[in-house]
């Protein structure tokens, strides 16, 4: 795989190294056709091997082309001629034909047998191998060039005036969840000058309901200053900092709402012995050292107090009683006899208050509604774009709300297969 584009003409330009794109890089170049598949991180997939908790829910057991387009309920007329191409059977007889096997799991989910995410990537990755797919890393595609509703170049980061020219391009830069797996949405405000309507992301913005106690015990204590993680399986997939208050159902505030997007999006694709977490950092000023330093400074002035009093001037009022109970400290002992490693067990409080989220406030959606380019505006009998000639549209990038269960990943299999299939179909 390249770091640097080692021509500047090709039959297909691919923006996107996602599961769509290496699906319409595949198919375009086992066509014949000279491919690049362009992608800004410095490896494929970032998204693909975290779905399914790892495993990759790589489909969904409906190979019934109509109950198919059911479940994407409103939207599902729209995919009905890319699915009559390319639905589930197409896509496990694909996976199948590379060597990897698959199983059935609840709710009709398909999962590769061997239980991970890589023999999904690693199926298209040798797909993109055998046709010579160009596969160019830590390159990021910036903008089309585009001359009477066609595509003549696309500008990229570093190429300086130079861009890379294509009879077709393929856009799989996916949508706005988890950035930090590439998928910014950089590629919207390109669609939009181009004459495209982008569907905002319904991220569903509400209160968090939490099953700890003492947080609803909390209720009505609010903190101007507070961080919010989010932890699926201990590793850390997001986090921000604002205002946020107790409920006596859990969470709220701007910080809480504006959080509930990466919540519910964790929430929906865990499986059921995954698990998810908030952790809440009430002195996110302070790194761990600072902290155990302010504590220390605090405890020497109040050497005589009992801790449940000195602690009046490290948290507000409100929280004493719940820090003790979560430390298991003592709240009658004095200050001066207070261990280093119970202060120690404080500090690390303060800065990790673990909650477990159990659903949300008001209308719990079960679907991804991820926003993106409006669907009217796309021919999907071949995922052209109906405003511009020769570029073709798959994966989240499109405004498809879904539900959970594999259907994400099918969207991206029929999209990606069908775009592959046509961009190349005038040349050969
Ligand atoms: C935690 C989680 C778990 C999930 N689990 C499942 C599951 O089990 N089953 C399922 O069906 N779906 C699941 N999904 C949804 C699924 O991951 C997405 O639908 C899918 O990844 C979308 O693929 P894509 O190729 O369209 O975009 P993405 O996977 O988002 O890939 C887009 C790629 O484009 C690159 N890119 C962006 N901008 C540029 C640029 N300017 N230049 C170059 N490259 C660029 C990005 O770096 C990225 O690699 C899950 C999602 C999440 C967040």
């Amino acid at each position: 795989m390249s770091q640097t584009v080692k021509r500047l003409k090709y039959d297909v330009a691919i923006i996107g190294g996602g599961p769509a794109g290496m699906m319409a890089a595949g198919r375009a170049a086992e066509l014949g056709a000279s491919v690049i598949l362009i992608e800004k991180n410095a490896s494929l997939g970032k998204k693909l091997l975290i779905t399914g908790g790892g495993r990759c829910n790589v489909t969904n057991d409906t190979l019934d082309v109509r109950a198919l387009s059911a479940k994407l309920k409103n939207k599902g007329k729209f995919l009905f001629s890319a699915f009559a191409q390319h639905a589930v059977r197409e896509s496990l007889d694909f996976f199948h034909s590379h060597g990897m096997e698959t199983k059935v799991e609840n709710e009709g989910r398909i999962f590769p047998v061997s239980n991970t995410a890589r023999s999904v990537y690693d199926v298209l990755v040798n797909y993109m191998k055998n046709g010579k797919v160009e596969i160019a890393l830590g390159i990021t595609a910036r903008s089309f060039h585009i001359r009477l509703s066609k595509i003549v170049g696309l500008n990229i980061a570093g190429l300086g005036t130079q861009s890379i020219v294509a009879d077709s391009y393929i856009l799989a830069t996916g949508g706005t969840s988890h950035p930090e797996t590439g998928s910014t949405g950089a590629a919207f405000p390109w669609l939009a000058l181009a004459g495209h309507t982008i569907v905002p992301p319904d991220v569903a913005m509400v209160p968090i309901k939490i099953a700890e106690k003492w947080v609803r015990d909390l209720s009505g204590v609010s903190n101007q200053n507070a961080k919010l993680s989010l932890y699926e399986n201990d590793k850390r997939t997001a986090s921000s900092i604002g205002r946020m208050v107790f409920a006596h159902f859990g969470l709220s505030g701007p910080l809480v709402i504006n959080f509930s997007g990466d919540v519910r999006e964790a929430m929906q694709y865990a499986e059921s012995d995954d698990k998810i977490e908030l952790s809440l950092d009430i002195m996110p000023d302070y790194d761990p050292a600072k902290l155990d330093q302010k504590i220390q400074e605090i405890f020497k002035t109040n050497q005589n107090k009992k801790l449940k009093n000195a602690l009046r001037d490290l948290v507000t009022p409100a929280m004493v009683s719940t820090i003790i109970t979560l430390t298991k400290l003592d709240p009658e002992k004095e200050i001066n006899l207070v261990t280093r490693a119970e202060r120690l067990v404080l500090g690390k409080l303060l800065k990790d208050m673990r909650m477990t989220p159990t659903g949300f406030l008001g209308k719990e959606k079960a679907i991804v509604a991820s926003g993106g380019v409006k669907l009217e505006e796309i021919d999907f009998r071949t995922m052209q774009s109906r405003l511009i000639s020769n570029l073709y549209l798959i994966g989240d990038v499109l405004d498809i709300e879904r539900p959970s269960g594999g259907y994400s990943l099918q969207l991206c299999w029929t999209t990606g297969w069908v775009a592959g299939t046509h961009a190349v179909e005038k040349k050969f």
